[in-house]
């Protein structure tokens, strides 16, 4: 359920056209629905009403620090995977006793700051990690509060690249290894044993490899305590799918009502880190065409529909062959007809639909790319030197640019041609 809606055939963002959004801040540029945003948030977040949890928004997802705001009022807290991100979530007014940290490889740096931040969680996924979390520990005289990822082995049945919970992945500890890491911590000095974690994929479709991997848990957290370790809290991670096409997700109630079956008589403080299906049907991105063609020979005539947005804008496309639905902003009733959106950079790879039906669109015409407000410009990048694109928030009939367009001063920002390359210098 998302408040992109039609009248008379124009594209609506809750109560405001998105066309005149187009006219006012240029394209391309993402737009995202505070009422969606905080919808979901609910959604999700009242499915566990009732017991100990903890909403912790994925920020990678989209880390515009009006959306964490956002999240943060509502009760939600974050999940990091940078310094980055620590920043961000801090500036967002994120209360460090709700910020939790994941990823594999935190830099020493990362590491202090977060720490000093006193930051709820840090998620560690290798012994090496530990020991160097309880070094700046005991140097910052602090204790880390810490939960392993283990990596239960599930298989999330999604796309390869998003599925992180299979031993072969990168992800977390083995959970036959985390034993013995967990006896070993619960004896370090600066270091306090608080809970446990798992985050499986992204993109799940289906209930059941949610319930394996919790299951595979509390058989570990029961035999955790066997050794006189206990944990408090359990992280479940992220990664319930949305639709962006045909996909069928579990309905957030059913979801949550599945894990809740699984926790029964836990007692430990639920934590939750969604990402994608907070924000993705919240947020859109909107491109001009620039101009339509067609090459080929006669009998592969293919005709092209070259937009202003490209890969470096969303990427999910080039990346996973990930497929976004295309509405034009404003109806025409003009014929279908089959074909490739395309975007200026150069690579063969840069599209955001192929062979897809559209109604005819001419030079000047916009288009929503739909289901783009996670992973989207959370991802995005200025190659080919392209500014990246600015991000607006609808609030019913206003809205507020949440982060303006790149200028190209602030493309070359840090650059510099050295003195040593002048004339006269030599090497
Ligand atoms: C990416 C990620 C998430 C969010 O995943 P979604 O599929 O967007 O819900 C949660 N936790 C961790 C550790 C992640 O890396």
């Amino acid at each position: 359920m998302n408040y992109f809606t039609r009248r008379k055939g124009e594209l609506y963002c809750e109560e405001t056209a998105v066309a005149g959004i187009a006219a006012a801040v240029g394209t391309p540029f993402y737009l995202y629905s505070r009422k969606t945003l905080l919808r979901h948030f609910q959604a999700f977040d009242s499915g566990f009403a009732g017991i100990p949890h903890l909403t912790c928004f994925a920020v990678k997802a989209c880390s515009n620090i009006a959306i964490l705001h956002l999240f943060a009022k509502a009760g939600g807290g974050a999940d990091i995977v940078s310094g980055g991100e620590l920043f961000r979530a801090l500036k967002a007014g994120i209360d460090p006793g709700r910020i939790i940290y994941s990823g594999v490889g935190k830099t020493e740096e990362e590491l202090r700051a977060a720490l000093a931040a006193g930051i709820l969680l840090f998620n560690v996924e290798s012994a090496q990690e530990l020991d160097r979390l309880q070094r700046i520990a005991l140097t910052l005289g602090l204790e880390a509060p810490v939960s392993f990822r283990v990596n239960p082995d599930v298989d999330p049945l999604t796309h390869a690249y998003i599925s992180t919970g299979l031993a072969k992945n990168k992800f977390g500890i083995p959970i036959k290894e985390a034993m013995s890491l967990y006896r070993r911590a619960a004896a370090m000095e600066g270091i306090a044993v608080k809970g446990i974690s798992c985050h499986i994929g992204s993109q799940l479709t289906r209930i059941s490899p949610f319930v394996e991997s919790i299951r595979k848990i509390r058989a570990f957290v029961g035999a955790l305590a066997e050794k006189g370790v206990s944990v408090q809290y359990i992280d479940l991670g992220g990664g319930v799918g949305i639709t962006y096409d045909d996909e069928t997700p579990p309905q957030l109630p059913e979801y949550a009502a599945a894990v809740r079956r699984e926790l029964v008589g836990l007692d430990c403080t639920l934590i939750l880190e969604p990402g994608r299906v907070l924000v993705g049907n919240a947020g859109v991105l909107v491109t001009e065409v620039q101009y339509t063609k067609t090459n080929g020979a006669e009998e592969a005539r293919k005709k092209f529909v070259i937009v202003d947005a490209a890969m470096n804008d969303l990427a999910r496309p080039s990346l996973y062959g990930a497929f976004h639905e295309i509405q034009p902003v404003r109806e025409t009733g003009a014929a279908r007809e089959t074909v490739d959106v395309v975007g200026p950079v150069c690579e063969t790879g840069d599209f955001i639909a192929r062979d897809r039906e559209l109604a005819g669109v001419v030079q000047g015409d916009l288009l929503a790319v739909m289901s783009a407000g996670a992973y989207g410009f959370s991802m995005s990048s200025n190659y080919n030197s392209r500014p990246r694109a600015p991000e607006v928030l609808v609030d019913g009939s206003r809205y507020a640019v949440i982060r303006s367009r790149e200028t190209l001063e602030q493309l070359i920002q840090g650059e510099a041609i050295p003195d040593c390359m002048e004339d006269g210098h030599d090497h």
